[in-house]
C-alpha cells in the first residue's frame, strides 16, 4: 500500500473505520471476558470527553503542561492514598501495566547498583504465576527471573521462596491476584521474608489494585496487600482495568521517594536539551492522563464500591453456574473477579471453540490448561444465557470421541510440545503474520 495521492472525505475515512469492526470481538454485548473494562455509558462518555480534551497534550515536559502534571500528581495521590502509603510514598502514571511493571524492575536494578554494589548478576524472585511482562522485563533489564513454585491452590509457595534466594536476589514480587487462577499470593509472606533479606518486595496490582480496596470494604476476607504490609516497597495498579479509564493509563508507586529516584533516565549532554524522562517512554499521552483523573473524580468511592458489588456478586453467580456444571472445575480459590476452569472429562479447548461458535470469547490458558474469566459490571446482564450455552457445550461435549480442530488443536498441540523453542518459533511467525 502506500499513502493515497489524496486524502479521503471524513464520511469515507470514518465509514471504513467502521467497516472494519466487523470481526472484532464484542465487547459492547458482553461477549468477551477479558482485554475491555466497561462500567457502563455515563461512566465512558465522560472518560472520553477528557480524552479528547487533552488529546493534543504531552505530558513529556512537565512544565509546558502544568495541568497534566497537576492531574497526574492527583492520581498519583489518590492511588497512593487508596492503598494506604505514607506520607513520603510517590509514584508515577504510565501507560500500563507492563510499563509499570519494567520500571518497577528497572528501579530494583538501580538501587541494587548503589545498595548491594556486590550484585553483578541480579535475581528476582517471581511465582510462576506472575504477569510475563516480569519476563519482559527481564528480558530488557538483565535481571534474572527465578521462578517460584505455587502450592496447590495456586499460590507463591513461601517456603520454597526462601530456599531460592541468593546474594544475587534483589526483588521478591508477588501478585494481588494472580492473572492465570485470580488467587493473591501470600503477600505478607513475601514481604516479612524481603524484609529479612534487606531486599526489595513489588506488589503486582495491576489487576486488582482499583478493585480489591472496594471488595475488602464490601466485607470479603482479603488479606492485607499494599503498603500497610511492612516490607512492601513498590506497588503496580492499572486505571485502565478496574479504575475504568481510558487505555493508556497504570500507576507504579513507590513507598519512599528515595526509591522512585533510581527509576528516572536523565541525560545531561543531549543536544537537543537537558533531558529528563520519568518512565519508558518519550511522549507521554495527555488524553489517557486527563481521562484517568476524570475516571477517579466521576466514580468516586461510592461508584466504585456500587460497581465492586456488581463485579462481586456477577463473579459468585458465574462460579456457582460453573460449579453445578458436573464436566467443570474452578482451579483455586479466586479472591476476586477472575474465574479459571478446567475439566477432568472434555477437552477444555474443544468446549472454549463450541462457546466461541456460539458468540462467546473465552481466553485458553496453559500450564494447566483452562478457561479464563473476567468479570466486568455489564457482565450482570448476560450471566443466566452464559450459562445455559456453558452447560449444553459442555454436555455436548460429554462422550464424544471427535478429535480436537482449530484453535483447540494448535493449543492442545502447542501445550504439550515439550520443545519450548519450536513454540517460541511458532509465536514468532504468528506475530509476523
Ligand atoms: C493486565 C496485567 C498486567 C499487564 O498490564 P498491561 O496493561 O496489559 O500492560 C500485569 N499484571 C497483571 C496481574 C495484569 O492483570
Amino acid at each position: 500500500m502506500q499513502i493515497p495521492q489524496t486524502g479521503l472525505s471524513h464520511e469515507d475515512v470514518m465509514a471504513k473505520l467502521e467497516e472494519n469492526r466487523g470481526n472484532d470481538a464484542d465487547w459492547r454485548h458482553a461477549k468477551t471476558w477479558s482485554l475491555v473494562y466497561s462500567a457502563g455509558e455515563d461512566i465512558e462518555r465522560v472518560v472520553k470527553e477528557a480524552y479528547l480534551k487533552y488529546f493534543s497534550e504531552n505530558a513529556l515536559n512537565p512544565n509546558a503542561f502544568p495541568s497534566l502534571r497537576q492531574f497526574e500528581g492527583d492520581v498519583i495521590s489518590m492511588a497512593v492514598t487508596m492503598l494506604h502509603g505514607e506520607e513520603d510514598s510517590v509514584g508515577s502514571m504510565t501507560t500500563g501495566g507492563s510499563e509499570s511493571l519494567l520500571m518497577a524492575v528497572k528501579t530494583a536494578r538501580e538501587w541494587a547498583r548503589e545498595n548491594m554494589p556486590h550484585v553483578t548478576e541480579p535475581e528476582m524472585l517471581a511465582p510462576l504465576s506472575v504477569h510475563a511482562a516480569i519476563e519482559k522485563a527481564s528480558h530488557y533489564f538483565g535481571v534474572k527471573v527465578v521462578h517460584i513454585p505455587l502450592d496447590a491452590g495456586f499460590r507463591a509457595d513461601v517456603a520454597a521462596a526462601r530456599e531460592l534466594v541468593t546474594p544475587n536476589t534483589i526483588l521478591i514480587i508477588g501478585s494481588a491476584p494472580a492473572y492465570p487462577q485470580g488467587v493473591m499470593d501470600p503477600i505478607e509472606d513475601l514481604a516479612a521474608l524481603a524484609q529479612e533479606k534487606g531486599i526489595l518486595c513489588h506488589v503486582d496490582a495491576c489487576l486488582g489494585g482499583f478493585l480489591l480496596p472496594w471488595v475488602e470494604k464490601l466485607g470479603y476476607p482479603i488479606r492485607p496487600f499494599d503498603f500497610r504490609v511492612p516490607g512492601v516497597t513498590s506497588i503496580s495498579a492499572d486505571i485502565h482495568k478496574y479504575g475504568y479509564a481510558a487505555k493508556g493509563a497504570s500507576v507504579i508507586l513507590y513507598r519512599t521517594r528515595d526509591l522512585r529516584r533510581h527509576q528516572f533516565f536523565v541525560y545531561p549532554d543531549w543536544p537537543g536539551g537537558l533531558y529528563a524522562s520519568p518512565t519508558m517512554t518519550g511522549t507521554r499521552p495527555g488524553g489517557a492522563i486527563a481521562a484517568a483523573w476524570a475516571a477517579l473524580n466521576y466514580i468516586g468511592e461510592a461508584g466504585y464500591m456500587r460497581l465492586a458489588k456488581v463485579v462481586m456478586d456477577t463473579t459468585k453467580s458465574l462460579q456457582a453456574g460453573i460449579r453445578a456444571i458436573p464436566e467443570l472445575k474452578i482451579l483455586g480459590e479466586p479472591d476476586m473477579s477472575v474465574t479459571a476452569f478446567t475439566s477432568d472429562d472434555i477437552d477444555i479447548y474443544m468446549l472454549g471453540d463450541r462457546m466461541e461458535e456460539r458468540g462467546w470469547k473465552l481466553d485458553r490458558q496453559q500450564l494447566p490448561p483452562c478457561l479464563h474469566m473476567m468479570v466486568t459490571p455489564p457482565h450482570a446482564a448476560i450471566i443466566e444465557p452464559f450459562l445455559s450455552d456453558l452447560r449444553e457445550c459442555a454436555a455436548s461435549l460429554q462422550g464424544t470421541d471427535a478429535t480436537p480442530e482449530g484453535a483447540a488443536a494448535m493449543y492442545g498441540m502447542l501445550n504439550s510440545l515439550p520443545d519450548r523453542d519450536a513454540v517460541k518459533d511458532f509465536l514468532r511467525d504468528f506475530m509476523e503474520t
